[in-house]
């Protein structure tokens, strides 16, 4: 889950790293007051989850309160990267004398986390560590002992911050340590951090991406959540409690289990077909989240067949099939459906489904075949 910069910037200044003072507005007219209560030269800020707003126009600065509110208008009727402006931030203006790239984000390959810096920051950085990667510093964190004041100095040194900034680099490194490491974050970045010519250190943009696996622990933060520029289907699904990825394909699979559902996805392309979506409804599914799970499925226009591998374990097979007609009789699915079946209570389940006119298959591999047979069949045809 992201964060927007002004969400992730609240949570900076909660754990000591400087901010620019300023608000979020959804109106130009409160930009314009906030402008004011600011002093006139602001900066304003489309929030939108997207990298590259200053390159794409959706941060400008402005000299007064009626040029921000000029540029409200401006910037709250763009789209950025297919994403609607919907909020901007009104933020005190800096004068800027360096911008310094910082972040702390997952080196999964190395399996800790990472603090990454550059003196080169700023709308470039992509372009500078593709050409001049010896200009980012990598250090990384020990996950048990956690970011060491000694390490965060070591970076500032590397990239040649004056050493009358040093304390404040530290704290701020510390400072950004206890923001990734409360929030459960993959990423918490600051760019560009800036050195203005006042002689301060302050972070001018924000962005945090949150584990979606610790969410459960997480509620404030499930609260910020900006659902406005998620697929409907994935929001539908994670109201269910269902992990569900929409794909390019026009199988539908439903399965029981995060590994078995990868493992449909691959026999299905092993007999040439393409997986619509990854869904995986979890162990002990009842009726209601396997109904939810099959309208998600079947609002997909490209889904043309769909493969239901369920292995009865924790999960029982007749709740499953309940769910299976629950959902049929208010989705009325046009679409062929396979369905496999095996385990607890696998003999109740087939016999619910006797009726139901459904393609049932013994092994995954036939299941497999059957649908992907089915959806070309329903590609002639339709
Ligand atoms: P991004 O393009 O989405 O990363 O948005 P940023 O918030 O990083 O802003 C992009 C660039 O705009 C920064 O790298 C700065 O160069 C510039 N910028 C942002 N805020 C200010 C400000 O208060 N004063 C000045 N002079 N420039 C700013
Ligand atoms: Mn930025």
């Amino acid at each position: 889950m992201k964060l927007h910069e002004y969400q992730s910037k609240t949570i900076f200044s909660k754990y000591g790293i400087p901010i620019p003072k300023g608000r979020v507005a959804a109106t130009a007219q409160e930009a314009k007051q906030i402008a004011e209560e600011l002093g006139g030269r602001v900066v304003i800020k489309a929030q939108v989850l997207a990298g590259g707003r200053g390159k794409a126009g959706g941060v400008k600065l402005a000299k007064d309160s009626a040029e921000a509110e000029q540029l409200a208008t401006q910037i709250l009727g763009m789209d950025i990267k297919g994403l609607p402006v919907r909020k901007v931030l009104v933020d005190e203006a800096s004068a800027i004398d360096q911008e310094i790239y910082f972040a702390i984000t997952n080196d999964r390959t190395a399996k800790k986390p990472v603090m990454i810096a550059s003196a080169a920051g700023g709308v470039d950085i992509e372009e500078v560590a593709a050409a001049t990667p010896e200009k980012i510093v990598k250090v990384h964190i020990d996950p048990l002992l956690g970011l060491r004041e000694y390490q965060a100095r070591d970076v500032a040194v590397a990239i040649d911050l004056p050493r009358a900034y040093w304390k404040d680099f530290v704290k701020i490194a510390m400072g950004l340590w206890q923001v990734y490491s409360a929030t459960d974050a993959i990423l918490a970045e600051i760019n560009p951090l800036v050195i203005t010519k006042e002689k301060k250190l302050i972070a001018l943009d924000g962005k945090m991406m949150i584990d979606d696996n610790a969410l459960f622990r997480q509620p404030d933060l499930v609260e910020m959540r900006d659902t406005d520029e998620d697929a409907p289907s994935e929001i539908e699904a994670r109201r269910y409690g269902l992990s569900f990825i929409k794909l390019d394909g026009n199988i539908g699979c439903m399965v029981n289990g995060a590994g078995l559902a990868m493992t449909s996805m691959d026999v299905i392309k092993l007999f040439g077909g393409e997986p619509a979506n990854f869904l995986d409804i979890g162990g002990g599914a009842g009726a209601d989240k396997v109904a939810a799970g099959m309208r998600i499925i079947l609002t997909d226009p490209n889904v043309k067949a769909v493969l239901f591998n369920i292995f009865g374990g924790i999960t029982r097979c007749d709740e499953v099939a309940r769910g299976i007609l629950a959902a049929m009789e208010e989705v009325k699915p046009k679409v062929p459906m396979v369905v496999r079946l095996v385990g607890t209570n696998a003999e109740d389940g087939r016999r619910l489904l006797e009726n139901a006119k459904m393609i049932t298959a013994e092994t995954l591999a036939d299941a497999a075949k059957k649908s992907v047979k089915a959806a070309k069949k329903r590609k002639i045809n339709s």
